[in-house]
């Protein structure tokens, strides 16, 4: 197959503050022909991308979201006339971004292609919260899941995950919370379980919204327009209005186990 001229990044933007990109992928965005971005990336990361054409692709862009494929095809395209394209992304570029579909496309065009991880939502919201998703004692296990699949996609066992996890983090699950609270509580999760949304994380219009599984629905409803993180698990106990209390609590736990 014949080489391509360009390369494509596929860069992962972080979370929502411009300043949570990696120095890696700063230096890309400088030097980027064509940027093709999700709607949520923030204008300053983009203003990095100072010679670049910048084309917004993917959900909330106001319009309809562009196809997937027609976004792996319009990568494969920019590669034949630019030296550097970047796919910029939100959070990190392999968790729950579709990349897997534009990296198989560009193998197969035999585009020459290189990965930046980010900063995921999930940490970012841990790290607003000031607690450790795998504090020593209590959590070993984190899932990261999401209930929402594509139109056509095999379903999965989502809550199975949330069950055995130690900390869960739900992505894309605001939306749903009604049906993530029901089938977790059905399934034996304990209806008290400390579980936090974080909405904009990072973000000066964050919402931080305390809990329990139970109250999930009520929480949603509170949310705005932003995305949203659901964290459970006894670890979100630390997030708890009370810290004192939220203490004890957890030392009486770490005791036990
Ligand atoms: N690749 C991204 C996830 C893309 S899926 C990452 O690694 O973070 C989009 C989902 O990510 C949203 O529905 C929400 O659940 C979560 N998300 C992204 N940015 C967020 C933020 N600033 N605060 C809270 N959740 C966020």
């Amino acid at each position: 197959m014949d080489e391509m001229p360009g390369k494509v990044y596929l860069v992962g933007a972080g979370p929502g503050a411009p300043d949570l990109l990696t120095l890696r992928a700063a230096e890309i965005l400088k030097r980027a022909d064509v940027v093709f971005h999700d709607a949520l990336v923030h204008p300053q990361t983009l203003e990095l991308a100072a010679r670049a054409k910048k084309i917004a692709v993917g959900k909330r862009s106001g319009r309809h979201s562009t196809a997937q494929k027609f976004i792996n095809k319009r990568l494969v395209d920019a590669a034949r006339g630019h030296k550097i394209v970047v796919r910029l992304k939100g959070g990190d570029p392999l968790l729950f971004g579709r990349a897997q579909e534009e990296i198989d496309a560009l193998r197969k065009a035999g585009v020459d292609f290189e990965i930046v991880p980010g900063v995921t939502a999930a940490t970012a919201a841990a790290a607003e919260l000031g607690l450790s998703l795998t504090r020593r004692g209590l959590a070993r296990h984190v899932a990261f899941v999401t209930p929402r699949a594509a139109e056509g996609e095999r379903e999965n066992d989502w809550a199975a995950s949330v069950l055995s996890a130690d900390t869960a983090v739900i992505y894309m699950g605001a939306g749903l919370a009604e049906a993530i609270s029901a089938e977790l509580i059905k399934r034996g999760k304990p209806k008290d379980t400390p579980l936090v949304l974080v909405e904009s994380a990072t973000l000066p219009e964050r919402r931080v919204l305390h809990g329990t599984l139970a109250d999930l629905p009520e929480l949603a409803r509170r949310t705005g327009e932003g995305p949203a993180v659901v964290l459970l698990g006894e670890v979100l106990k630390a997030a708890l209005a009370e810290p004192a209390a939220a203490a004890k609590e957890i030392e009486a736990l770490f005791k036990r186990a």
